[in-house]
């Protein structure tokens, strides 16, 4: 199996915990029946998700994700083949921006604004390492 990674960033017009809890949803019983794995950042007006699995599971998983109207204005960051996955025991891990430490998140940040779509794939990149990781979690959160 060739193994795939595909980072894309999008627009939401506001999320609830039940349009939340529906993606995961449905997100988990997916992947862990199409073997992706990956994380899901969330913050006030944008997605940035990780996949990472087999080229054909990434790809029709993607496509699925492209037609769902709770966003919009989809921008692919990075696509690729891997050697190894980043997200080994997640079907999809979901992260809130604000329960990352500041630290690491004023890195990602213009004027106190996080923008993924704007940001460079080496940057969105390294934020998705530092997230696979165990030291990027704030201790309030
Ligand atoms: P269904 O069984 O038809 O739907 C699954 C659930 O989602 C149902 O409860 C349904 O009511 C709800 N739903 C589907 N579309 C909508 C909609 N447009 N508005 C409101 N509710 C809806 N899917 C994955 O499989 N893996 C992922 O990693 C993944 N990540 C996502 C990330 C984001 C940011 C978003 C917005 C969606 C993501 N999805 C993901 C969901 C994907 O877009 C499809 O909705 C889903 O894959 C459809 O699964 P299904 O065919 O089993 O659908």
């Amino acid at each position: 199996m060739q193994l795939t990674r595909l980072i894309y960033a999008s627009f939401h017009k506001g999320t609830t915990a039940n349009t939340i809890d529906s993606i995961l949803r449905a997100s988990r019983s997916n992947n862990v029946r199409d073997r992706i794995t990956g994380a899901l950042v969330v913050d006030e007006q944008h997605f940035l998700q990780l996949l990472e699995g087999s080229r054909t599971c990434v790809a029709q998983c993607f496509m699925r994700i492209m037609q769902d109207d709770r966003h919009g204005d989809i921008r692919i960051i990075s696509a690729g083949d891997i050697v190894q996955r980043q997200f080994l025991e997640w079907s999809m891990h979901m992260i809130e921006t604000t329960q990352i430490k500041r630290a690491i998140m004023s890195q990602y940040t213009v004027d106190g604004v996080f923008d993924p779509t704007k940001m460079s794939q080496t940057a969105v990149e390294r934020l998705c390492r530092t997230l696979s990781g165990d030291d990027w979690k704030a201790e309030a959160a």
